[in-house]
């Protein structure tokens, strides 16, 4: 394949928006670049659908995304701009599924500049974020998560990880 083919192919897949990726807190983090309206679609967390049963290396790899029971999206692939969406106990964005489609809307007004981040959900903030501290804004102000948060974040699609 030719250099040209490829950079086009991953100009098809590259996602646009009122958003970059730029330095956050804790690595990169996806940051508006335009006001974004309350309900306002963002952006879809994009990847492979594959079935829960072949996946193997859950462990390994933190960007499945539960659909259901049956199936997750791989977001590894860095075509995937959602990926960079960092999670926040006290999100401005939250992702629901749409026929086998995680998309992420904003939950609230979002300014230019400020980083869009949703909350990845219970089991993977016990897996993941619990045993080094979490180290969003909301927790690094010391404010840390609230029981609100705690009570919806078995309702919405969250980032799948292993039962203990
Ligand atoms: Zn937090």
């Amino acid at each position: 394949m030719t250099e040209s083919i490829r950079s086009k192919r991953t100009r098809a897949h590259h996602q646009s928006g009122p958003f970059r990726v730029g330095r956050s807190r804790t690595g990169l983090g996806l940051f508006a670049t335009e006001p974004i309206r309350k309900g306002k679609f963002i952006i879809e967390y994009w990847g492979k659908r594959v079935p829960w049963k072949d996946v193997e290396d859950e462990d390994q790899n933190r960007y499945y995304f539960d659909l259901n029971t049956r199936w997750a999206i791989d977001g590894a692939d860095r075509r995937n701009t959602a990926r960079y969406i960092n999670h926040s106990c006290k999100p401005n964005a939250e992702p629901y599924e749409m026929r086998g489609k995680i998309k992420i809307y904003a939950r609230r007004g979002i300014k230019p500049g400020e980083e869009i981040t949703y909350d990845y959900g219970k089991e993977y903030f016990e897996q993941f974020l619990e045993p080094v501290g979490c180290k969003c804004a909301g927790c690094a102000n010391g404010g840390g998560r609230s029981r609100h948060a705690f009570r919806h974040a078995s309702q919405r699609a969250s980032k799948r990880s292993r039962k203990r």
